[in-house]
């Protein structure tokens, strides 16, 4: 019987790719066509799940965790184009349907980790994985199986199961609270200034505050507003320490002004649940549960961390202030030095001390040859090579298509690039997968890209970057690196699929080598000259970057570590912002620097569950990157080949596959020690 309102999931060109090089055929998908698909996609993988539960053998590695990983397919093929879509190629139709998808989505796959049959063969297997012969991959995939299945809740008995789910969805409808609240806070506030409060102010942020005024009603003035965009630049450059000193005021008691908007109790309340919740699943702490799987394991490997750090800081940060008071006294200014004058102060030295204009940089970094670099870096370091083929659809004109290779001139996979800002494209820049790379099954070879928002160049001229921009197409391409050069069997450890606190290794460390000598020389090249960056601009460059680091290593790590301090009790704190003054005392927090993001207003860790025992992780990875790259320093040559191989082998090319302990291990011969970070930062 025929059934024309059916989903043909064999033909559709969603699941299906006939296109060029295996990609999909953009040219046959259209809006319509993904709503349809996606409901047959998971009922076809309710299906398979309902096949591998159900199934009357006894359990085994290919008949339930090689089943479940292979399944879902086409689930898998629609939704990276979607995905790939709804981010740099969206218009009304996509962003409704991702309204429609994403809650379809989450139930579906809560409904997967909540389904006791499969739990059984799984635990079946884990009980049985010594005597199983299985390879060490294998078996860090059935672990991290299992134990996805038990974090979720799959052994607890019926009454905590229930309360698990009572406290995930109020966690969750007090972490929509949470962020929610800070937007009517940051909404609801704003100064409305005239021309002559502008003293200091430049004009971008003149234009920026005159508009912010606008939208709310009062043209012709302009506005003050918490939008860290507009406030960080006003308390860098306002002459009026008056209204410096209000803004700095509003901005840090963002969530703390009592009323319907207040975060103090969703606090409090959120850290007695995860508290709660951390409990029922067995773990010491909220922290240990959080931590668990990730390199740092432990809130005490977190402190070994932060807390040479936090000294080191705080030194920087006392002697960056007596020369700023210094300057603050010579300037005519005889108030106590405070919080709303660091930035000022701060903005006058490196005036002083790296006068030099960004204007400078950017006719030596056009995009095409910063491309060039990353592409050249990536063939001297592990001897990819990258072909361009012209004339291939993707989801956008602006889309380039790139064939990659192995040494031997084997295909390796494909690296899609899409670098334009436009209207139908959300900000900022990523990386993902319309296809992960791995070997299970039939394999799969990978197909990687990269979205970048740069300003598009007129028709015939060159795309030039700023500093900023160049280190993003390093760090976007390093993201695609991990993927591109991912070598593993199973899809749940490949690419970039490890944890939190490793995740950005790949990517940090390849900014490393933009400004390598011989990179800079061989790619940075003025446009109209051709000539090579001059060595007092590269210079100048260099050392601007060490600039204000006490400042700012300060109001982060004190973040890191409130955030820590919370979660690694067993309990939760009666009042929280007096637990918050507790510990930035016991810490000798500076009066004046401000915590980067203090407890009523620190979405990372509040506005979900994102980052929360996780706010460390951003500077892990800087100490990962930094002591990698010192790796290559110390041999003297910044392509070492012996050092190269071992990067690929244990870091680009491992994924997930082992724990990123022992990945790391392998290729440093050591753990990583803060002391190449502090070096990069400046601290020591
Ligand atoms: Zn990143």
């Amino acid at each position: 019987m025929p059934m024309p309102s059916a989903v043909d999931l064999a033909a559709h060109p969603l699941t299906i790719w006939q296109g060029p090089l295996g990609l999909p055929d953009f040219t046959r998908i259209g809006d319509g066509d993904f709503s349809g698909v996606f409901d047959a996609a998971l009922k076809a993988h309710e299906a398979e799940i309902e096949a591998i539960s159900g199934n009357a053998e006894a359990p085994t590695v290919e008949n339930t965790l090689a089943a479940l990983e292979l399944g879902g397919e086409a689930l898998d093929h629609v939704s990276s184009i979607f995905w790939c879509r709804a981010g740099a190629h969206t218009n009304e139709a996509i962003q409704a349907l991702e309204r429609d998808i994403s809650p379809k989505m989450s139930r579906h796959f809560s409904a997967i980790s909540m389904n006791e049959r499969l739990f059984a063969r799984i635990n079946d297997l884990y009980q049985r994985r010594e005597t199983l012969k299985l390879d060490a991959e294998t078996l860090r995939v059935l672990e991290k199986t299992w134990k996805g299945f038990v974090r979720s809740g799959a052994k607890l008995d019926a009454d905590g199961k229930k309360r698990l789910a009572a406290i995930n969805e109020e966690l969750s409808s007090l972490g929509t609270r949470f962020g929610q609240n800070l937007l009517a806070d940051e909404r609801d506030w704003a100064l409305f200034l005239d021309e002559a409060d502008l003293v200091g102010l430049p004009e971008f942020l003149k234009s920026a505050m005159a508009e912010a005024a606008e939208m709310r009603g009062q043209k012709g003035r302009y506005a003050v507003t918490l939008s860290r965009s507009i406030y960080e630049p006003f308390s860098t450059f306002s002459e009026r320490r008056d209204l410096r000193e209000i803004a700095f005021r509003a901005f840090t008691m963002r969530g703390q002004n009592g009323g319907a908007t207040d975060n103090t109790a969703v606090v409090r309340d959120m850290l007695r649940l995860r508290a709660e919740k951390a409990k029922l699943l067995g773990y010491a702490s909220f922290a240990a549960l959080k931590l668990d799987d990730t390199m740092a394991k432990t809130p005490e490997a977190v402190h070994m961390l932060l807390d040479p750090v936090w000294e080191k800081a705080l030194e920087k940060a006392a002697s960056d202030q007596a020369e700023l008071q210094r300057l603050a006294v010579e300037a005519g200014s005889n108030e106590k030095f405070a919080a709303w004058d660091w930035r000022f102060y701060q903005e006058k030295l490196r005036a002083e001390k790296f006068a030099f204009d960004e204007a400078e940089l950017k006719p030596y970094l056009q995009l095409d040859r910063i491309i060039d670099a990353c592409f050249d870096v990536a063939t001297r370091l592990f001897g990819i090579t990258f072909e361009e083929k012209k004339g291939i659809a993707t989801w956008h004109p602006d889309a380039r298509v790139f064939v990659v290779r192995n040494a031997d001139g084997s295909e390796r996979g494909l690296f899609l690039a899409d670098y334009f800002a436009r209207p139908s494209k959300r900000s900022g820049a990523w990386m993902s997968a319309l296809k992960s790379g791995y070997k299970l099954g039939h394999g799969s070879k990978p197909v990687i890209y990269n979205i970048m928002n740069f300003a598009k160049p007129p028709e015939g001229k060159a795309a030039l970057l700023s500093v900023d921009e160049a280190k993003t197409l390093f760090h976007e391409f390093g993201h695609a690196l991990h993927g591109m050069l991912t070598d593993v069997t199973w899809p749940s450890v490949s690419g970039t699929s490890v944890s939190r606190d490793f995740v950005e290794l790949p990517s940090q460390l390849y900014e490393h080598w933009l400004t390598v000598p011989a990179v800079l020389e061989k790619h940075a090249l003025h446009v109209k000259t051709g000539k090579p960056m001059p060595k007092a601009l590269v210079d100048k460059m260099l050392a601007a970057r060490t600039f204000g680091v006490g400042f700012a290593t300060v109001e982060f790590t004190a973040s890191a570590l409130v955030d820590m301090a919370y979660h690694a009790r067993p309990d939760a704190p009666e009042e929280p912002l007096r637990f918050e003054a507790e510990t930035l005392e016991r810490l000798n927090m500076p009066g004046t620097i401000a915590m980067r993001h203090r407890t009523p207003h620190f979405g990372h860790i509040f506005a979900g569950d994102g980052y929360s025992a996780g706010y460390y992780s951003y500077m892990w990875s800087e100490v990962l990157d930094a002591d990698a790259f010192a790796a290559f320093e110390e041999t003297g040559d910044p392509f070492n080949p012996a050092l190269a191989e071992r990067l690929r082998k244990n870091i680009y090319a491992a994924g997930g596959s082992k724990d990123p302990e022992e990945l790391y291990t392998a290729f440093r011969g050591k753990m990583p020690s803060p002391e190449a970070m502090m070096v990069k930062r400046g601290l020591v």
